[in-house]
């Protein structure tokens, strides 16, 4: 059963509020998570707890309960010069910065002569998401996997 330090196999479709796919586990290697860690949207989390393997289920999760409201004074122009000289900026470039205690992921969106624009929204901010999940496999973590806070070896990290 789906609960807290459980390793937990998941094939899973999201879909936007259009119908659109927007992401989806490997036909040939289910995504695999440790469950009660963070490791996936609060709102898909919680609606695992207690599922057993073979389940399915259909889960939509609201952006509070996914990757947060839409927050339009994280979209921003920065100088350039707070970029490192040698390093070559290009649109849809990920880097991570603090913001308010908080290190959140920024994505370059516009390059201009000496100013960047940024969003630290993540890209699926303000979406309602809608997953169709099936639980493919359940086990206990190793005292490894709990340490570290993630998987280990199908599906997971290789460290
Ligand atoms: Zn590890």
């Amino acid at each position: 059963m789906v609960k807290k330090d459980a390793v937990v196999s998941l094939n899973y479709v999201l879909k936007n509020d259009d119908g659109q796919e927007l992401d989806k586990s490997s036909a040939d290697q289910p995504f695999a998570y440790l469950h009660g860690n963070n490791q996936i949207v609060p709102g898909l989390e919680n609606a695992l707890e207690g599922l057993a393997v073979g389940d399915q289920k259909e889960v939509t999760v609201s952006p509070s309960e996914g990757y947060g409201e839409h927050v339009p004074g994280l979209q921003m122009a920065v100088d350039r010069s707070n970029f490192p000289e040698d390093m070559e900026l290009q649109e849809g470039m990920q880097f991570s910065a603090e913001v308010g205690g908080n290190n959140r992921v920024f994505t370059i969106t516009g390059l201009e002569a000496d100013k960047v624009q940024v969003d630290g929204n993540h890209p699926l901010a303000g979406q309602t998401l809608h997953f169709a999940v099936e639980v493919v496999g359940v086990r206990d973590a190793t005292q490894e996997e709990l340490e570290h806070g993630h998987v280990h070896g199908e599906g997971g990290h290789q460290h």
